[in-house]
C-alpha cells in the first residue's frame, strides 16, 4: 500500500499540516489538510473517505472536499466510520449551518457524499481495501484503522491515550507491516495529554509494551508548539524503535 501523509500533525501553522493520509491515491484516512495538500484532479480521485473522529483537525477538510469535488466525479465520495462519529458530523458540521449538507446536494450522479457506517470490530470491504475500525480512548468516539490490501495489513490509530483494544488486534494482525500511532505532547504535559485524551513519549512507552511484537511503529499529531521537543524525547527514549511520518513522504507498506 502507498501511504502518503499529506500532514501529520496536532496543529495548524505554517509548514505544519493536519492529519491526513493518502492510500493507494483512492482512500483517504482524516481529512485535516486534504485540500491543502492536493491539487484538485487528484481531491476528485478519492473514493472513501475514513474518519478517525470528528474533532476539527480531522473532519474539517471534508467540507471543503465536498465543495472541491463537485461536479467533477460520477459517483459519490463515500464517507465512512463508526455511527457515532457520523452523527457528530451530520449534527454539527455538515448541518446546513455551519456547512452545508452535502449527502443532500448533487447532480444527475447523485449526492456529492454518502455517509456509510461501519460495524466495530468487524471488516468492511471497501473497493481493493478490507478495514476494520477498532475504539480507542479519546474525549469524543474515535477508533483505529486496520487496512489490508493483497495481504499486507497496516495498522492507522486515531487520537488516543492509554487503550486496550486495539493494542489486542494488532498483537493478533497476521502480516502486520506497520503501526501509526499518536503522540501529541512531551511527557512534561503527562496531565494535559490526559485530560485530552492524548498520549506522551512516556505513556507511548507503555502502549507499546502491549503491542508486543516487532514491527515497524511511526508516531504523528505532535502538536507544532511542542514538536522539537517531542521528536528529541522519542529519540533518547526509543531510539530507531520508534520514527516520526515526515509530512509529504510517501511510504510503501
Ligand atoms: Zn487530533
Ligand atoms: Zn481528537
Amino acid at each position: 500500500m502507498r501511504y502518503q501523509v499529506l500532514g501529520c500533525f496536532g496543529g495548524e501553522v505554517p509548514g505544519y499540516r493536519l492529519s491526513s493520509f493518502l492510500l493507494d491515491e483512492t482512500l483517504l484516512i482524516d481529512t485535516g489538510s486534504v485540500t491543502a495538500a492536493l491539487e484538485i484532479a487528484s481531491q476528485a480521485r478519492i473514493d472513501h473517505v475514513l474518519l478517525t473522529h470528528s474533532h476539527l483537525d480531522h473532519s474539517r477538510g471534508l467540507a471543503h472536499l465536498a465543495d472541491n469535488v463537485f461536479g467533477l466525479r460520477t459517483a459519490p465520495v463515500g464517507v465512512y466510520s463508526i455511527e457515532p462519529v457520523l452523527d457528530g458530523l451530520k449534527a454539527s458540521l455538515l448541518n446546513n449551518i455551519l456547512w452545508p449538507d452535502f449527502t443532500e446536494i448533487g447532480d444527475a450522479h447523485g449526492p456529492v457524499l454518502t455517509f456509510q457506517s461501519l460495524p466495530e470490530d468487524r471488516p468492511t470491504i471497501l473497493g481493493p481495501f478490507t478495514i476494520t475500525p477498532v475504539r480507542v480512548h479519546h474525549t469524543v468516539a474515535c477508533v483505529g484503522y486496520l487496512l489490508e490490501r493483497d495481504a499486507r495489513v497496516l495498522l492507522h490509530i486515531g487520537d488516543t491515550g492509554p487503550t486496550e483494544q486495539v493494542w489486542q488486534v494488532a498483537r493478533q494482525a497476521g502480516n502486520l507491516k506497520a503501526v501509526v500511532v499518536e503522540t501529541s505532547f512531551p511527557s512534561r504535559l503527562q496531565g494535559l495529554a490526559e485530560g485530552s485524551g492524548h498520549l506522551t513519549p512516556h505513556t507511548l512507552g507503555g502502549e507499546l509494551a502491549k503491542l508486543g511484537r516487532d514491527v515497524p511503529v511511526f508516531v504523528y499529531h505532535l502538536k507544532p508548539q511542542f514538536a522539537p521537543e517531542i521528536r528529541q524525547e522519542i529519540r533518547d527514549r526509543f531510539g530507531s524503535r520508534v520514527r516520526i511520518l515526515e509530512q509529504g513522504a510517501t511510504y510503501e507498506f
